[in-house]
């Protein structure tokens, strides 16, 4: 068995590829590099900022965590039926729905759909489980997005 230095699962040591987040299994044991971010929190709440800021903030972090090659960013936004955090919210998902038919990213999973047992979050918990302990806050969290890189 070979574990995968960049999602952590173990899969026979046959395959080039790691078949859970298709990492290059030989090249990453054979530079033995840092293992390298996978999933990454950003909370856009942080110092409650103004829609416009928010959303730039966002923005932002999908080009570096791309540049970066990170897998899966937890963008956590916040909610409400009415004023700012709701307001973040809409603008935020807008955007990624944008750049998910742009196919900038692969997914976007709204957190009030993230099951830890069925669904999308099934799916990327199998992927990356890492996700869960870097936000066990996730499910069924109307207030966070999931984007897929
Ligand atoms: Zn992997």
């Amino acid at each position: 068995m070979v574990e995968c230095a960049v999602c952590g699962n173990e899969s026979d040591g046959d395959t080039v590829a790691c078949p859970f987040c298709g990492a290059d299994l030989q090249s990453i044991g054979a530079e033995k590099r840092t293992p390298q971010v996978v999933q990454r929190t950003v909370n856009l709440k942080q110092g409650r900022p103004l829609v416009d800021t928010a959303v730039k903030r966002m923005t932002n972090e999908l080009a570096q965590a791309t540049a970066q090659n990170v897998k899966v960013l937890i963008l956590i936004h916040g909610y409400g039926s009415s004023g700012k955090g709701g307001k973040i919210r809409e603008e935020c998902r807008k955007i990624l729905e944008d750049w998910l038919r742009q196919r900038r990213l692969r997914q976007v999973i709204p957190g009030e759909q993230f099951q830890r047992r069925h669904g999308p979050g099934k799916a990327l918990l199998r992927r990356f489980p890492h996700v869960e302990t870097e936000c066990p806050t996730v499910f069924n969290n109307p207030g966070v997005t999931v984007a897929v890189l």
